[in-house]
Parts: C-alpha cells; sequence; structure tokens
C-alpha cells in the first residue's frame, strides 16, 4: 500500500445539514446535545456526526456520508461494526429473551474465556460499564485490606467513579482535589494522584501514606491522556512497591483488554519481557476490563486472584450486585467477539496499526508539523507536540490543539472519523481493509497541510 498525495474523492462540505438539525432536538432534550461528553466535538468544534449506520469500517452519517471509522465505538468494536458472527450471536441471544436476573450458562462461559486468556485472572465479577468495573475493584480492595486510601496517576481515566475523578494539583504527592462539582472533597481526599511514570513519586507516596493506602490503580497503558505506555522501569516499580507496602494493584484493561492482544497488556508486556530478556513481572492482585469484552454492548468485569475475589458477595462481605450484570444478549456479543479475536486478528491490527501510524508521521512531517507518534501495541496516538518524548500527562497536554483541531476537521472532509479529541487513542479494527486504510492514507497529507496551516494558530 503506498502513500498518495492526491484524492480521487472531493472533500465534504463543512456543514452538515441533517446532523445540525439533529443536535439541535438533542440538545433540547439531553444536556448538551449527547449521552457522553466527548461526543460533542467540544475539543475541536462544529457538529457531531449523527450516525445511522455502521458496517464493517465504514459508519454512515444522517447526512448520507460515508466515513472510515478510527473510533469504535471508543474501542469495543474489534472486529468492526455488525460483523455477521456477533450479529448471529445477538439475534440467537435475543431471540431466547433478553434479561433474567437468574444465573445462564453463557455467563459461565465468558468468565471461562477471560480467565482462560488472562492467566493471572482466577475469577470474575461481570458487570455493565468499564465505571462499575473499576468502582468495584477499588471497594474490593478497601474491604480486603480494611483501608481507605487510592492511589492514581495524574492523565489516568477510570471511568467516572467519585473518587476516580481526581486530578493532582501541583506538587509530589496531592491529596487530589475534585475534578468536577459533585464528587466531595471528602471522596477526593482519598485519593492521591501521583505523576505517571514517576517511581520516585510512587516511592514517597507509599512511603509516607503506605499503610493506608487499599490500592494503586493504573491504566495497564495510558490511553486517555493519548497513548502513553509504562515504562518498564515503573511497571516493575509498581508491583514492586505495592507488594512491599501491602497494597493491592489494580491493572485497568478496559481499554488495552483483548485489544492489545489475546490477554491484552499483560500478555504483550510479558512476551516483550521475555523477548528482551528483562526479568518477568508478578501479576497485579485485580484488573478490570470493559469495551472489547462485551463487543459493542454493555458488558464489563472485574477480577483476578480468587482469594482476593473470595471477599465479594455472596462468597464474602464486599457487597456488590447488579440487576442486568452478565446480561444474556451482551454477554453473547462478547463471547463471540472474543472468540472472533484470533492470532490472526492481532496481526492484522498491528499491520495497520503501523501502516497508519507510519502514513500519519511521515504526512505530518513532510508537512513540517511537529509531532509523536506513541504506542501501545495496536494502540496508538498522534500528539502535535515538539517534545521528544511524552512519558506522562504534563508532557500529553503540551499540545498544539489549533493544529489538531484543523488536522481532525480536514480528516472529517475527507471522509475519516477521528476521535475528536487530541487526548484519545485511534481504534483500528479487523474489518479495516484495503479500501478503508487506503482512504486514510489519501486524506492524511491533505489533512497535514491544514494542520501546518493552523499551527500555533
Ligand atoms: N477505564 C478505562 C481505562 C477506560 O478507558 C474507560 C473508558 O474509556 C473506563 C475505565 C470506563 O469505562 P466505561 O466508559 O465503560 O464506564
Amino acid at each position: 500500500m503506498t502513500t498518495s498525495s492526491v484524492t480521487s474523492r472531493q472533500p465534504y462540505p463543512a456543514d452538515a445539514p441533517a446532523s445540525q438539525s439533529l443536535f439541535e432536538r438533542a440538545r433540547a432534550v439531553i444536556p448538551g446535545g449527547v449521552n457522553s461528553p466527548v461526543r460533542a466535538f467540544r475539543a475541536v468544534g462544529g457538529t457531531p456526526r449523527f450516525v445511522t449506520r455502521g458496517y464493517g469500517p465504514w459508519l454512515e452519517d444522517a447526512d448520507g456520508r460515508r466515513y472510515v471509522d478510527l473510533v469504535c465505538s471508543w474501542g469495543p468494536l474489534i472486529l468492526g461494526h455488525a460483523h455477521p458472527d456477533v450479529l448471529d450471536a445477538v439475534r440467537d441471544a435475543a431471540g431466547q429473551g433478553f434479561s433474567f436476573g437468574m444465573p445462564t450458562e453463557r455467563e459461565v462461559a465468558l468468565a471461562e474465556e477471560i480467565v482462560a486468556r488472562v492467566e493471572p485472572v482466577e475469577q470474575v465479577r461481570l458487570v455493565s460499564s468499564g465505571t462499575e468495573a473499576t468502582m468495584s475493584a477499588v471497594r474490593l480492595a478497601r474491604g480486603v485490606t480494611g483501608r481507605e486510601l487510592v492511589v492514581k496517576f495524574a492523565g489516568h481515566y477510570h471511568g467516572h467513579v467519585d473518587s476516580l475523578l481526581a486530578s493532582a494539583g501541583s506538587g509530589v504527592a496531592t491529596f487530589a482535589l475534585p475534578d468536577t462539582p459533585g464528587v466531595t472533597g471528602a471522596s477526593a481526599a482519598q485519593t492521591i494522584v501521583l505523576p505517571y511514570n514517576d517511581v520516585a513519586a510512587l516511592e514517597r507516596a507509599l512511603a509516607e501514606h503506605g499503610e493506608r493506602v487499599a490500592a494503586v490503580i493504573t491504566e495497564a497503558a495510558a490511553g486517555n491522556m493519548g497513548v502513553v505506555p509504562p515504562l518498564p522501569e515503573f511497571e516493575a516499580a509498581l508491583r514492586r512497591l505495592t507488594r512491599a507496602h501491602g497494597a493491592l494493584l489494580i491493572s485497568d484493561e478496559v481499554m488495552t483488554g483483548f485489544r492489545v492482544s489475546r490477554s491484552g497488556w499483560h500478555g504483550l508486556a510479558a512476551a516483550r519481557r521475555a523477548a528482551a530478556g528483562e526479568p518477568d513481572v508478578e501479576p497485579a492482585d485485580l484488573y478490570t476490563f470493559g469495551k472489547v469484552m462485551g463487543g459493542g454492548f454493555p458488558a464489563a468485569a472485574f477480577g483476578g486472584r480468587a482469594d482476593v475475589m473470595a471477599h465479594l458477595a455472596p462468597a464474602g462481605p464486599v457487597y456488590q450486585a447488579g440487576t442486568l450484570s452478565g446480561n444474556p444478549v451482551a454477554t453473547a456479543a462478547g463471547l463471540a467477539t472474543l472468540r472472533g479475536c484470533t492470532d490472526d486478528v492481532y496481526t492484522h491490527l498491528d499491520a495497520t496499526a503501523a501502516t497508519v501510524s507510519a502514513a500519519a508521521s511521515e504526512a505530518l512531517t513532510a508537512a513540517g508539523v511537529p509531532h509523536l507518534v506513541n504506542h501501545a501495541g495496536s494502540m496508538f496516538s498522534v500528539f502535535f507536540t515538539t517534545r521528544e518524548a511524552v512519558h506522562d500527562y504534563d508532557a500529553a497536554r503540551d499540545q498544539d490543539l489549533g493544529a489538531f483541531r484543523a488536522f481532525f476537521h480536514e480528516m472529517l472532509a475527507r471522509g475519516v472519523h477521528l476521535p475528536p479529541s487530541a487526548f484519545e487513542a485511534w481504534f483500528l479494527s479487523a474489518a479495516h481493509d484495503d479500501a478503508a486504510v487506503e482512504q486514510v492514507l489519501d486524506a492524511l497529507p491533505h489533512a497535514a497541510r491544514a494542520a501546518a496551516a493552523a499551527s500555533g494558530r
């Protein structure tokens, strides 16, 4: 596949009348017109496209335009939109009833699939969202340790759990201030926010507060400030220091799980260490999953060592429950998706990510736009920065957002739907075939020139 600087398609017009009219209707009855803030295009301006249909790597919007989808529902759609096997599984399951509030074999099969893929996970509890998974994992960690504090890292997103919506002020170990009205100071005060990839900061915080820390929660590889993988020494320190201070380690694989390898970041990092001849790192105590394991339906999970999970009700005293947990239609979609995630799928994702990210970098270089591409397996993102490395949130935020905005809108006009924020990973799927990739490659040089024109503005 070659990068071509000439596209045969005419760009779409900047306005999108059908989406605009739907957005107006939406704003009357839904705050900000969307059901999750990042969908509103606030970071890039303009009107979010209202989707009518998705198939394979493509999205169609209310104005009848077609886009290559590089959002993939923010990660879940690893097989592409409406994959026939997933669709069949969903139809079958729905035909047998929507929800029972009683156990089903499918839940067992999905739990078995997760346990088989992620070796340190001996038991899982199914829930309905990644937020629920991290919230429940934190509660379990507090219940198991009898401690109250949680350590998280600046720029890591774990869903909209009160205590995890805190971000750092200045200083190395800061008791966090709430990031949003509605989160109490008391809740935020139970969270310590540290700079990511900073071993010394973690050492200091645990030396000072360690006996009160129930858990350290980390995105297995950060994907919510753009993609920022953990430095190998940081990964090793996370395990060593949590062990030393009796805190549990929670690895949040909601985004990376079953996406960056068949066993998520856990498997990818272990393989990298083995290949580099580095010593292995003991696994985390708890893991959280979502996105891919629901195949586009609301299914998520948290799990880990059996002795830790044994504290969960009804086996143990830590309460956690859900009317729709293990929903039969969602578990059917998740199971069909995971079963479809073969080695070939991961090989294709890796190759396609390499092609698209290299082409993006090449186009930006040709246009003279300073940038950096970070990878975590097949997840990657482009930072519009002059920095040579991005290892933490401060560095991730140091971007030319005007350049990104122009880049985003030019890609959109040329039929490529990127995440509408400079702080998000680009997601691919097994369905991104040559035609879809070609459309992305055709658009990139135009978008890079638009970014160059807007740079610094
Ligand atoms: N954890 C991580 C790492 C995530 O990326 C997300 C969502 O993007 C969540 C948790 C929350 O998941 P959900 O949006 O399903 O509540």
